[in-house]
């Protein structure tokens, strides 16, 4: 890829971080975690497309690393589950011979599970020696008949995020506009119930999360071309230019797609979220909003009024269980606000959300949620965040996976919300979950248990005066008592 590619992906005039300075994306800072390579970034944009063979041309290491650590779903292929890597040693390197192998990986890849297309993802090392990976893509194409996508992302062009943007215009430049949708099935369409097609950007069925929602549009009659790339499959993604409005969901990551849908195709798009009741409800105007259909509105308000009483009425007990609990909110992005709107919903108050990958926008918003007095934590490390919940009398600490155990190792009740979560958040059947998971850590009886000071820290029975012992209390060797790190409320 071309440096001037690369500027151009960087500078997304969509993205929000844009308005403060060119740099696009976020740099890592010396000595924190930089979250994957730019080639992750792309693999785990990419990789839930289900029925698509994704051969990374690289040595072997680069597959090793994070293949499918997203717990992404599908309801038909897993072919996206099978590795693949043209595993590149020294000797190829130095007999010229990465494209050669890539080319037979290509065919082995047809050959033994009939694809639907072949995406390959080009590393740092055929980067740096330079295999034309673009040539090799297209003559393979030729040869077998099936889509062969290069998706250039080598770990040293940057950042996960620029990963995740190069995904997204492979996406858009090879891609979208290879096929028309199917036609509407007939019998659907009747006086005033017209099948809009929408799209959702940026939702990667974690879980089976989307599987929340999509009886929602079902009903609306909202068809869902496709979903970049959530339980997709890669006919879908051929038929995205045709949507009549995409919806970025829960992430700035491939902003680049809803924005050049838009300027090549005119299709609207909107940023919203399906965490929380209100943030479901207003993301489903929106898709009317945009639609402008007044019997889709209509439709819309009414589905909204039926499934907000029902979701209220089912978690007014798990409201009761969760109502004042404090919370401290730790992730990144969007979610540091579309979460925090799903914790007020259920009664709950978050006394600081973290906000180190968020926009000025989020932080906006998470304003509104909060207040202006809002407590954001820039930059957390594992002391702060125990600090922090020790002196605000935190409840649960809720961030992602690598906080696991400095949560657990000071004691403290830990939910997941990221990428590797077990459990779906989204949609109103979500809230449930999530209520249900919240008290389930809260209420569990192993905090009481690690959190009571061991037996021998308690004071001794004094012994009374001119009793046989066999030996002193004052010859016993001295334990040294374990401090017990986290605050001693539930
Ligand atoms: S940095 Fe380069 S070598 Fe390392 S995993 Fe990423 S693409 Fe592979």
């Amino acid at each position: 890829m071309k440096q001037k590619d690369i500027s151009a992906l960087l500078d997304e005039p969509a993205c929000a971080h844009n308005k403060k300075e060119k740099s696009g994306c976020a740099k890592p800072k010396p000595g924190a975690t930089a979250g994957g390579c730019t080639f992750d970034g792309a693999q785990i944009a990419l990789l839930p497309i289900a029925d698509v063979a994704h051969i990374v041309h690289g040595s072997i290491a680069c597959a090793g690393n994070s293949w499918d650590n997203r717990g992404t779903r599908s309801t038909g292929p897993t072919l996206f589950k099978i590795g693949m890597t043209t595993d590149l040693t020294e000797q190829d390197i130095i007999m010229g011979r990465g494209e050669k192998r890539l080319f037979h990986s290509i065919k082995q890849a047809i050959d033994s599970y009939h694809p639907a297309a072949v995406f390959v993802y080009n590393t740092c090392v055929p980067a740096l020696i330079g295999d034309d990976v673009d040539s090799v893509c297209k003559e393979a194409e030729k040869r077998w008949g099936t889509p062969v996508v290069p998706v250039d992302a080598a770990g040293f062009y940057g950042t996960k995020n620029l990963g995740n943007r190069i995904a997204g215009e492979s996406m858009v430049r090879y891609v979208c506009g290879g096929r028309e949708p199917d036609p509407v099935p007939e019998g659907i369409e009747r006086e005033g119930f017209k099948v809009h097609d929408i799209g959702l950007v940026g939702e990667y069925n974690i879980a089976g999360e989307l599987w929340h929602v999509m009886p929602l549009f079902d009903e609306l009659g909202l068809r869902v071309l496709c979903t970049l790339s959530g339980d997709a499959r890669f006919r879908e993604v051929q038929t995205m230019h045709r949507s009549e409005a995409n919806m970025m969901v829960c992430s700035k990551a491939m902003v680049n797609v809803a924005r050049k849908l838009k300027d090549a195709f005119g299709t609207p798009w909107f940023e919203g979220s399906f965490y929380g009741v209100q943030d479901v409800s207003q993301s489903l105007r929106d898709f009317a909003r945009l639609i402008d259909d007044p019997d889709l509105t209509a439709r819309t308000e009414e589905l909204i009024a039926r499934e907000e009483a029902r979701i209220h009425e089912a978690l007014e007990p798990w409201r009761a269980r969760l109502k004042g609990r404090k919370v401290l909110l730790y992730t990144g992005g969007v979610k540091s606000w579309s979460v925090i709107s799903a914790l007020q919903d259920l009664g709950m108050t978050v006394v600081a959300t973290g906000t180190r990958k968020s926009t000025e926008e989020d932080k906006a918003r998470i304003r509104e949620l909060m207040g202006e007095d809002a407590v954001m934590i820039d930059e957390g490390n594992p002391r702060k965040l125990i600090d922090m919940v020790r002196d605000n009398d935190v409840d649960i600490l809720i961030a992602g996976g690598r906080n696991l155990y400095t949560a657990l190792k000071a004691r403290i009740p830990f939910l997941d919300i990221n990428q590797e979560r077990e459990f779906g958040y989204a949609g109103y059947v979500g809230m449930l979950e999530l209520a249900k998971q919240l008290c389930l850590t809260v209420e569990s009886p192993i905090w009481e248990a690690v959190r009571r000071p061991a037996p021998w820290t308690q004071a001794q029975p004094a012994i009374p005066p001119g009793a046989a012992t066999t030996s002193s209390a004052d010859d016993a060797p001295e334990v040294e008592p374990i401090a017990v790190e986290a605050n001693s409320h539930a």
